[in-house]
């Protein structure tokens, strides 16, 4: 089986758009705008089959109408998304448990309900690439060393969501909608002053944005070390949130709680 390449294409500020080829044919995730994902399927030779949707946030879906226009009329474009999100153009509407089989390039996933920055958000999950590496595709819901924002879902929800994504294999490569990771690390070394591994990854992130290079894709492995979302039952991040807060932090939820809202007004 051919090697598959995953490339984020810059977008808008801050987000990017995963494209997804086996050196002919490409899939594109969360095309928020058309124009930056025809340009570099032009550049690179590749033909667009299929468009794969985390939720329904216009920087996420806004290309998709484009994109259908401009598509050869003898390659029709396959269109996924949540069932249980308005989303026009849709040709497959996914729920939690179903499968995804993508002809060309080869790829098969596996699709996780992952509410909690919108309510039918989805990801999705793919086992193993031709190398045998896991990816994951997981929109506005897990970021590099932060979570999105709550918009339609609870604290509970949200806290599942990222429960889910964090079971999966340690090496699943995590591919986010957003380059945030510098201004998430400072709100997570504020969390977690004592650790090692989140300044180490400062120092990294900070020079490879200084390269002008994307930090992602991120792993859950390395997530699990650095995200002070996934480490809402970690000492250490329960004692700051105590301190910084002024509140008792009786349990996970109320940590993870507590957390985001920090986050929300953090500067
Ligand atoms: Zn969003
Ligand atoms: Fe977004």
């Amino acid at each position: 089986m051919k090697s598959l390449e995953y490339v984020p294409v810059p977008a808008f500020e801050d987000n990017y758009i995963w494209l997804v080829s086996d050196g002919c044919d490409a899939f594109a995730v969360d095309p928020g705008e058309a124009a930056p994902v025809r340009a570099y399927l032009a550049k690179r030779g590749w033909r667009l089959t299929a468009i794969l949707l985390t939720h329904h946030h216009q920087d996420h879906v806004g290309g998709v109408a484009e994109l259908l226009r401009t598509q050869p009329a003898s390659h029709p474009l396959a269109v996924y998304g949540p069932a249980d999100e308005a989303i026009d153009r849709l040709t497959q509407r996914l729920r939690g448990g179903d499968r995804v089989q993508i002809a060309s390039p080869a790829a098969e996933f596996t699709v996780l309900d992952v509410p909690g920055h919108t309510s039918g958000h989805i990801a999705y999950f793919q086992a193993a690439d031709p190398r045998g590496t896991p990816h994951v595709f997981c929109g506005d819901t897990l970021f590099a060393c932060g979570c999105g924002r709550l918009f339609e879902g609870t604290p509970r929800q949200m806290l599942a969501s990222l429960d889910a994504l964090a079971a999966l294999p340690g090496a699943t490569e995590v591919h986010c909608a957003h380059e945030y990771t510098l201004s998430n690390i400072k709100f997570a070394l504020a969390c977690e002053p004592g650790n090692a591994d989140l300044h180490a990854w400062h120092e990294e992130a900070h020079a490879r944005r200084a390269r002008n290079e994307p930090t992602l894709p991120t792993t859950i492995a390395h997530e699990r070390a650095v995200n002070p979302f996934l480490r809402a039952d970690v000492a250490a991040v329960q004692h700051t949130l105590a301190e910084q807060l002024h509140e008792t932090v009786p349990d996970r939820l109320t940590s993870f709680t507590l957390m985001r809202e920090w986050k929300n007004r953090f500067r």
